[in-house]
């Protein structure tokens, strides 16, 4: 009898999920020479939240060669970010172009559908087999490969074969859930309700475009421009407040809008497009990014909060790099590699970057200096470049977002930003 170790690899990769990550992973593969075969569980265009894009995410377009095609979809520009107290008394806007360390000045917001087909069909272009209808359900890796099975679009069970499993699964986490790795971060077990709308009062002129993200007490929304008219707009508040409130998700959605001035006097005209959907305890991180034949990416790496729309850029940018890897890997021979293990530790980093300005977000003491910027030694650009989705830092941003924090910290004892409620 032949042993999974002695059947030939039918591909390099194999890459389970054709979301973002995964495109991301698989057109870096293909365009490097790889056999990339990507295993996708829907059948696209399907919707998927998550529209606002980060500048820096301009980069990676450009380097995957998609650029035009994204470019000339029409999608809604996105110049700033506004951040409103609920009550509307007080707002405060990043200007993307405000930076003197940003090199990005603009940013884009999609419908997922379009644009995550886009990205995948870019994929097929450079040369990836795309498999939509695939649902993997398990995979083994041992000394020379790994093997995948999924059920396929006539529900016939298959196993491929490839020397390397890329796992862009989103927050479906395949593998690492397989192997209990996942981990939630204490005090940030979400929900969040959301739906797209029409005839939402959105800023026009000169912040036309902007995202406007909505803080109240202990929870906040976020109301996301597209083209065509329509919005996104999503409540994200704890789990346990809304078990609490022993409500269904639309009725809390509905009253969390009445209640929110900043929100209610946009909302007078709108007229939802679908019915609201719910995503739950999403925040998470894996113990784990990388294990013998196999490296998580994008949200299968884990998900902080989609406050600050970080999380398209960070599943792009992990993809790219975790592609990378795996080609270097492929040439070794070898199961593991320290590059894995240095990829682990990177993503990591830049996660932690992310996620320090997210738990302090949640915060009165943050949130009170965060609402009345002074661009004091020019902080104001450097939270500018991060929030921008800069990730190499270089000494001049550091010292100015430690100095930021040091603030923020100190203004929990004593008075450094005016005494302003918050919510
Ligand atoms: C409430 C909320 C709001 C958000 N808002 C924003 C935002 O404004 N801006 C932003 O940048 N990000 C936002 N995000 C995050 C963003 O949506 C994700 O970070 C991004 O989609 C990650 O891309 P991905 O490719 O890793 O995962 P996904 O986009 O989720 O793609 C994963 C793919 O894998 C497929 N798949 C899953 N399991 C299997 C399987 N077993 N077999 C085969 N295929 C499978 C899925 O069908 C899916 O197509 C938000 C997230 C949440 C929860």
């Amino acid at each position: 009898m032949t042993s999974p170790a002695q059947i030939p690899a039918d591909w390099d990769v194999i890459v389970i999920g054709g979301g973002p990550a995964g495109s991301t992973a698989a057109t870096t593969l293909a365009r490097a020479g790889r056999r990339v075969l990507v295993l996708e569980k829907s059948k696209f265009p399907r919707f998927h939240i998550g529209e606002s894009l980060l500048p820096y995410n301009r980069a990676i377009f450009e380097e995957l060669g998609v650029w035009p095609k994204i470019s000339a979809a029409g999608f809604m520009v996105k110049r700033g970010a506004q951040f409103w107290m609920g009550d509307g008394t007080r707002h405060t806007r990043l200007d993307f172009s405000n930076g003197s360390f940003t090199e990005f000045p603009e940013s884009i917001q999609v419908e997922r559908a379009q644009f995550d087909q886009i990205l995948l069909d870019h994929s097929r272009e450079a040369g990836a087999e795309v498999r939509e209808q695939c649902l993997v359900h398990g995979h083994h890796a041992d000394a020379a490969g790994v093997s995948v099975s999924f059920r396929n679009a006539q529900g016939a069970e298959q196993t491929v074969r490839a020397a390397f499993l890329i796992d862009a699964s989103g927050l479906c986490n395949l593998t690492a859930n397989a192997a209990s790795l996942r981990e939630y971060y204490s005090g940030h077990r979400k929900i969040a309700i959301f739906s797209h709308f029409t005839k939402v009062a959105m800023p026009e002129g000169g912040e036309k475009g902007d995202i406007l993200i909505v803080r109240r007490k202990n929870s906040w929304f976020w109301l996301i421009p597209m083209a065509g008219g329509k919005t996104s707009v999503g409540l994200v508040m704890d789990r346990a407040e809304f078990q609490e409130l022993g409500k269904k998700p639309e009725q809390v959605f509905e009253e969390a809008v009445r209640d929110t001035r900043a929100v209610a006097d946009r909302f007078k005209a709108a007229e939802a497009l679908s019915a609201p959907q719910v995503a739950v305890d999403f925040s998470y991180r894996n113990k784990a990014l990388v294990s013998p034949r196999a490296v998580r990416v994008g949200d299968a790496a884990g998900f902080i909060d989609p406050v600050f729309s970080s999380g398209v850029m960070l599943a792009m940018s992990s993809a790219r790099e975790g592609a990378r890897i795996v080609h270097a890997a492929l040439d070794t021979g070898k199961a593991i590699t320290p590059a894995m293990r240095s990829y682990e530790k990177r993503t990591w980093k830049t996660v932690g970057l992310y996620w320090r300005f997210i738990e302090n977000f949640y915060r009165l003491h943050f949130a009170q200096l965060f609402f009345q910027p002074v661009n004091k030694h020019r902080m104001v650009c450097a939270i500018n470049s991060v929030l921008a989705g800069r990730t190499d830092l270089t000494f001049a941003i550091r010292w100015r977002l430690h100095l930021f924090f040091m603030l923020a910290w100190l203004n929990r004892h004593v008075p450094v930003a005016k005494r302003i409620p918050i919510g």
